[in-house]
């Protein structure tokens, strides 16, 4: 038998017995791939199952998906960071129902014409949901890849691109993409894990270089990060006839369509309060007084990290409209729940809550 013959047949026989049971597994429903697959991007399965099990409840089809308001599917979306992600697959549905009957096209080719779906995510869709051989080359891939041939360059260099790629398609068993993808997504999961690799369990143990020169742990080679820098923020909570004023953030940045509390980046030797004044001013037009603080939130997004101090205000003079933001609102804070929100926003809001409950105590 060929070796990569071999290969393929020892992994796939492991998976089957040990492949993990994940609620979009055995689906061949596109859509259900679909879904899952761009839920999982950059996202730990762990998390993403809850979120899976509840969008498919709600939203079952493509067409139910076109149907939906962004408000709805950001709301199913919350807490699963990377927004832009609901946004785009928002879009992409009501492209397929405008432009291709309501399906997913079947080639990687077309998929990638879609908002979201880039090159892997092509590949596993194509691959998974309609067999198409080709090469779902994802984190865990790359990984297992780079210890089969002992890669010894950053895995994200396009000369080891090219090299993991090539590896990848003469392992590729033909007419079994589907589950050859998937099997070593698995491996890579459960198996050859990033710090720990379990290789005396490995099915394709004989076949890695890394392993047989005992460099499995120093694979892939590991480049040092940039450091993640720190902003300060401030943002307001200004209220009338018991509401509270939110805005929705512009589409096209970041936490696009999600609900905020006003405010934004302080700048080198401002204070919190002048922050807010001009945010207030440059965002929404209007004069405002900061008053007492009520949360400080730490949160940290793949790229930078903030504190965001938060402060009821009053409006001094003038309507809030906005700038940049989509659209301004003044909201029951009972009512926040309905308005997509991201993390620290959420928290601020929840507060906002408790103080009113303790407010009527
Ligand atoms: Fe990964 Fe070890 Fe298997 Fe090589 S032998 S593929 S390093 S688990």
């Amino acid at each position: 038998m060929e070796k990569a013959t071999r290969f393929s047949a020892s992994l796939l026989a492991w998976f089957a017995e040990q492949g993990r049971d994940l609620p979009w597994r055995g689906s061949r429903d596109p859509y259900a791939i679909w879904v899952s697959e761009v839920m999982l991007q950059q996202t730990r399965v762990s998390q993403v199952i809850p979120y899976y099990e509840r969008w498919m409840a709600a939203l079952p089809s493509i067409s139910a998906l076109a149907e939906s308001s962004l408000d709805q599917v950001l709301v199913l979306w919350e807490g699963l960071g990377y927004y832009q992600r609901a946004q785009n697959l928002h879009e992409a549905a009501n492209i397929l129902v405008a432009e291709y009957g309501g399906k997913l096209p079947e080639t990687p080719g077309d998929l990638e014409q879609l908002p979201g779906i880039g090159r892997y995510t092509a590949s596993a869709i194509a691959s998974i949901a309609f067999g198409v051989d080709v090469l779902a080359l994802d984190g865990n891939l790359r990984r297992v890849l780079s210890r089969l041939v002992d890669l010894r360059q950053d895995p994200r260099a396009a000369k080891a691109e090219q090299i993991l790629r090539e590896k990848g398609n003469q392992l590729l068993p033909k007419g079994k993409s589907a589950a050859f993808n998937q099997a070593l997504m698995d491996l890579g999961a459960e198996i050859c894990k990033p710090q720990n690799p379990v290789c005396e369990a490995c099915p394709v143990s004989i076949h890695c270089l890394a392993f047989e020169r005992g460099v499995q742990r120093e694979r892939p080679i590991k480049v040092p990060r940039p450091s993640i820098p720190h902003y300060t923020i401030a943002a307001g909570i200004a209220r009338r006839d018991g509401k509270v004023l939110i805005a929705q953030r512009p589409m096209d940045k970041l936490l696009g369509g999600l609900w905020e509390f006003p405010g934004g980046k302080c700048e080198s030797g401002e204070t919190l309060e002048d922050c807010l004044r001009r945010e207030w001013q440059e965002e929404l037009r209007v004069e405002i007084d900061p008053g007492q603080p009520v949360l400080v939130v730490n949160h940290a997004y793949t790229h930078f990290q903030i504190t965001v101090h938060s402060f009821e205000c009053v409006v001094r003079a003038g309507e809030p409209s906005p700038v940049e933001h989509v659209m301004v609102q003044w909201v029951d804070p009972g009512a926040l729940t309905n308005y997509p929100m991201g993390k620290v926003d959420r928290l601020i809001s929840q507060k906002l809550l408790t103080m009113q409950g303790s407010e009527g105590d």
